[in-house]
C-alpha cells in the first residue's frame, strides 16, 4: 500500500505544489482525525511549512476517547509553531472561534489589519469540507478525493479576518506501518477495497478486545468475550442473525456490522492510537 501512495513521480509533484501553496499562505490549518492523529498526518506538511505556523485540528473529537485526545493535544501544543485544538466540525460554537485563533497565531498581519491567509489541508475523509463549510457558513461543492494540493484554484474567501482558500488541499496518508493502514481503513479514511474488508474487521476485533472490551460487552450484550478476534466476529454474526444456510455465520456481514458501528461511534468513543505507543515506536526506530 505504501508504495502506491509514495511513488516518486507523484511525490515530486505534490512536494512542488505544497511548497508553492506554502509561499502564498501565512498559516496551515491541518485537519486530522482525532481517533488517529498520527496515522492521519502527512509529514510533508511539517517538512515544507518552513517555519509557518500550523493549526492542527483534531476533528471528530466526538468519536474519539477524550483522555487520549487530551494527551495528543498536549504533545502537539508543545511543538514549535504548532497549535492544536480538538473539534467536532458540526459544533458551531467552536468553529466560529477559528478565525480569532488564526489571527492570534499571526499577530503581525492581524495588527496591520490584513487578513490571515490560510488553507485547510488533510487526508480524505477527516472532515475538511465539513469544516470549511461550517467556517464559511455555506455549502461549497465537495471536491474529489484524489490526492492533490489544488493550487490552481486560488479563490480565497475572507471571513472575520481570515482569508481561507475555498478548496482544501487533499493530502494522502503516509502509511508508516501495517497498523496505520488498518487504522485508516477502520476509521473510513481509506477505502475498504484498499484492504480486504474482513482483514480490517479482524484487526478491529483484536483492537476492541485488547482496548475496549467493556464497550463490546455492553453493545453486544456479552458476559464472556472470546479470546480470538475471528471468534468475536462469529459471536457478533450470531447475535445479529447474519447466518448463511446451514447456520454458518456470514463473516462479511458480521465484519460490516463491527466496522460500521465502530465508525459511527455506536461502540462508544474510541481512539485507535495513543501518544505513548507512538513515542515507543519512534524510539525503537531511532535505535534501529
Ligand atoms: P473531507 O474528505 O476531509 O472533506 O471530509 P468530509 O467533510 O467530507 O467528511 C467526511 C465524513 O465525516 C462525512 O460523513 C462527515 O459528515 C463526517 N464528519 C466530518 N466532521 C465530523 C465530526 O467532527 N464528527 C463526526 N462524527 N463526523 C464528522
Amino acid at each position: 500500500m505504501s508504495q502506491i501512495n509514495w511513488f516518486p513521480g507523484h511525490m515530486h509533484k505534490a512536494r512542488k505544489e505544497i511548497a508553492e501553496v506554502m509561499s502564498e499562505i501565512d498559516l496551515v490549518i491541518e485537519v486530522l482525525d482525532a481517533r488517529l492523529p498520527r496515522s492521519s498526518e502527512n509529514p510533508l506538511v511539517n517538512q515544507l511549512r518552513k517555519g509557518k505556523p500550523v493549526l492542527k485540528i483534531l476533528n471528530k473529537q466526538d468519536l474519539a476517547d477524550p483522555q487520549i485526545t487530551e494527551e495528543w493535544l498536549a504533545h502537539f501544543n508543545s511543538q514549535e509553531g504548532v497549535r492544536a485544538i480538538a473539534l467536532d466540525a458540526s459544533q458551531q460554537k467552536l468553529v466560529k472561534r477559528l478565525p480569532e485563533i488564526c489571527k492570534q497565531m499571526i499577530p503581525t498581519r492581524a495588527k496591520a489589519e490584513r487578513p490571515v491567509r490560510a488553507m485547510i489541508m488533510g487526508i480524505p475523509n477527516v472532515g475538511k469540507s465539513t469544516l470549511l463549510n461550517a467556517i464559511l457558513g455555506r455549502k461549497l461543492a465537495k471536491v474529489g478525493n484524489e490526492p492533490a494540493v489544488t493550487r490552481q484554484q486560488k479563490r480565497y474567501t475572507v471571513q472575520g479576518g481570515l482569508a481561507l482558500s475555498d478548496t482544501p488541499g487533499i493530502l494522502w496518508p503516509k502509511i508508516e506501518d501495517p497498523d496505520s493502514g488498518y487504522r485508516l481503513a477502520a476509521s473510513g479514511a481509506i477505502k475498504d477495497t484498499a484492504i480486504e474488508h474482513e482483514l480490517v474487521a479482524t484487526f478491529a476485533a483484536r483492537f476492541m478486545l485488547d482496548h475496549y472490551a467493556d464497550n463490546l460487552r455492553a453493545r453486544y450484550r456479552l458476559t464472556d468475550l472470546p479470546e480470538i478476534a475471528d471468534d468475536l466476529l462469529d459471536v457478533i454474526g450470531r447475535k445479529r442473525g447474519c447466518l448463511r444456510p446451514g447456520g454458518v455465520v456470514d463473516r462479511h456481514k458480521a465484519s460490516e456490522i463491527l466496522i460500521n458501528e465502530m465508525r459511527a461511534g455506536t461502540l462508544g468513543r474510541i481512539s485507535f492510537e495513543t501518544l505513548t505507543e507512538w513515542q515507543q515506536k519512534d524510539e525503537a526506530a531511532r535505535l534501529a
